[in-house]
């Protein structure tokens, strides 16, 4: 095994968890990142397929009425009251300090007269999103990239972070593996930040890259911190075929026409007759996430109903067909998209594009305080990993503000942590021993098939637990993902990795299924056909989770609302819908 020592070891080299890197190094840390894949490359920061990628930040430039405030009540509201106001708070004031950050270092995100460019995002009430078309990740991998460099972060690439060791309660390192020569690695350090993104793969239809297993949720809910919100995912309309990518707004404004495997139109057909067919397809156009706030979620429903109970395509979605519109048309007002696919051989002037309501955000993940602490101390997390600083729905770019305003935060109070903690010598080898064995000790046969199991897993994740949620189809999951961990638990695939991811999304899966389960309403990403009203008397609260190596003990809590935001609501000057 080699071992490593260092102040802060941060798992995860995507946007969240370099902003960590850089904060907690400027702030005299010696820190080490773990990345599974290449730094700056994977994750979903730099690699999230969609035309536009917006980073909210309320400077106010496309409106001057914007500001930090409004963007807070817009986390509030748009969350359905489930976001942690403390946590949305730091989110909506840091994020211009932050987007800053990023210009210094070299990111450009557009802007005239000096002034960003600011866009209306799902979910705002001022044009607040900043970017830089569908190279907004790229701007700021690459920027972060070079800061880390210049501050001095050390990088193991193609490492993979397993489990976090403790001692005396409190984190003392992790273990991992290198992927490319299956050697373990020790890491002793008093506070490790989780940075590991979303689960996308835990189901079978999603705009994630590939790898993006909910390691570090997994880590870190098995070491004893609380997961918060896992009910809520975002969910969107994404080409599923032969290229992943979200599709935006614009195609709904082009009066698509949405047809199944058969070569037929269906949403008339689906949407029920008192619903407007023309203003559910206005509203699709700015409301990218499935949501039940308001009536776009009848074009989504349509959708996933037509490809689980009628005539799918053959890769699992359905058509959505824009080339009655002039080529002209398609060229100028969908020219990010058009030229985006065009580059990756779909021409949408000439041909439908297949997709599917994909998983797009985990809105929930590892409870985090305002300073980004965890329950376990020495624990941190930021990101996508982290939850509690979301709610129901979020707006959209708020998770790019996110990942750069808790990386930062996480950075700076994991470093102070570390100095405030009084180095000790650890058993390192001792530990991954005694964390290891009990992996080793499951006998491993071969002919076990584990992918059949995994895209057993997925298909039911997406099929019961995306859009449509019932407490028949929710129990249906919970079955097969305590079959496939009854399986893990007497059998492992040779491959440490393979296992690993395996074990990571079965417990990921099971949180979500379990907050599902239990929230018995419908807010914001969570539809539950068999409780299909908003229960604010019940429900304004968050359901946390707690591992107990069976079903998670749960607990829920109800969330303060601001009195602004009750009287806004109270008076009609604010809008849940
Ligand atoms: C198609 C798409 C479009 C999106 N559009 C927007 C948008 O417009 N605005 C917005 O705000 N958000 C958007 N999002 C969401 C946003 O991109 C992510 O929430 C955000 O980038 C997450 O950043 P992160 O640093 O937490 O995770 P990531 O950038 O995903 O990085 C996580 C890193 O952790 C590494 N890792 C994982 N497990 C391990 C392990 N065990 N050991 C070591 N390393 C590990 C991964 O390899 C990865 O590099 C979009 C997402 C998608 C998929």
């Amino acid at each position: 095994m080699t071992e490593y020592t260092a102040d802060v070891v941060i798992v995860g080299a995507g946007g969240a968890g370099m902003r960590a890197a850089i904060s907690a190094r400027e702030a005299g840390a010696d820190v080490l990142v773990i990345e599974k894949g290449t730094a700056g490359e994977s994750g979903c920061t730099k690699n999230s397929a969609s035309d536009w990628m917006a980073f909210g930040a309320a400077f106010g430039h496309a409106d001057p009425a914007d500001s930090p405030h409004e963007h807070w009540i817009d986390i509030l509201i748009k969350g359905a009251l489930v976001a942690q106001p403390e946590l949305a708070r730091r989110i909506a004031y840091e994020a211009p300090h932050r987007l800053l950050d990023l210009e210094r270092w070299g990111a450009s995100f557009d802007k005239k007269d000096g002034e960003f460019v600011q866009i209306l995002s799902d979910g705002a009430r001022f044009p607040r999103a900043c970017g830089k078309g569908a190279e907004t990740g790229s701007e700021i991998m690459r920027a972060l990239k070079t800061r880390a460099e210049e501050v001095g972060v050390r990088i193991l690439e193609r490492v993979m972070a397993a489990d976090l060791l403790l001692s005396d309660n409190r984190v003392a390192g992790l273990w991992g593996i290198g992927l490319e020569d299956g050697k373990l690695i020790g890491v002793i350090a008093p506070a490790v930040i989780v940075a590991t993104g979303g689960a996308g793969a835990l189901y079978s239809l999603n705009v994630f890259p590939d790898g993006m297993t909910g390691d570090g949720v997994a880590m870190a809910y098995r070491a004893g911190a609380r997961l918060v919100n896992m009910e809520f995912i975002q969910i969107g309309p994404c080409i599923v075929h032969p290229v992943k990518f979200a599709l935006s707004g614009v195609f709904w404004r082009m009066k698509p026409r949405l047809i199944n495997g058969d070569g037929r139109e269906f949403l008339r057909r689906r949407v029920p007759p008192d619903i407007n067919l023309e203003e559910a397809l206005r509203l699709k156009g700015v409301s990218f996430p499935f949501s039940v706030r308001n009536d776009s979620m009848y074009v989504d429903v349509a959708v996933f109903e037509e490809i689980t109970s009628g005539v799918p395509g053959p890769h699992g979605g359905v058509f959505l067909d824009i080339t009655h519109n002039s080529k002209a048309d398609i060229e100028t007002k969908a020219r990010v998209p058009f030229e985006h696919l065009l580059a990756q051989g779909v021409d949408i002037r000439k041909e439908a594009v297949e997709f599917a309501p994909c998983i797009q955000h985990f809105n929930g993940g590892i409870l985090i305080k305002p300073d980004a602490s965890t329950d376990v101390p020495g624990l941190f997390a930021c990101g996508e990993a982290a939850g509690g600083q979301h709610g129901a729905d979020r707006p959209g770019g708020n998770a790019l503000a996110d990942s750069q305003v808790y990386g930062a935060v996480a950075g700076a109070e994991a470093a102070r942590y570390a100095r405030s903690f009084q180095k000790r010598s650890c058993p390192v080898g001792a530990l991954v021993e005694r964390s290891i064995r009990a992996i080793q000790s499951i006998p491993s046969p071969s002919g076990c098939d584990w992918t059949g199991l995994l895209e057993r897993v997925q298909s039911q994740m997406w099929r019961q637990v995306s859009v449509i949620r019932t407490e028949k189809g929710l129990s249906e999951a919970a079955s097969c993902l305590q079959i496939a961990m009854g399986q893990l638990a007497n059998a492992r695939p040779s491959e440490m990795r393979t296992y690993l991811e395996l074990r990571n999304l079965l417990q990921v899966g099971q949180a979500v299924v379990t907050a599902a389960r239990l929230r018995a309403e419908s807010r914001g990403t969570h539809y539950r056909a068999d409780y299909p009203r908003r229960d604010d008397g019940n429900w304004v609260k968050q359901i946390t989770l707690k591992y107990t190596g069976r079903t998670p003990d749960t607990e829920t809590t109800r969330v303060e609302i601001p009195p602004e935001v009750a009287e806004g609501l109270r008076t009609g000057v604010l809008r849940m819908d």
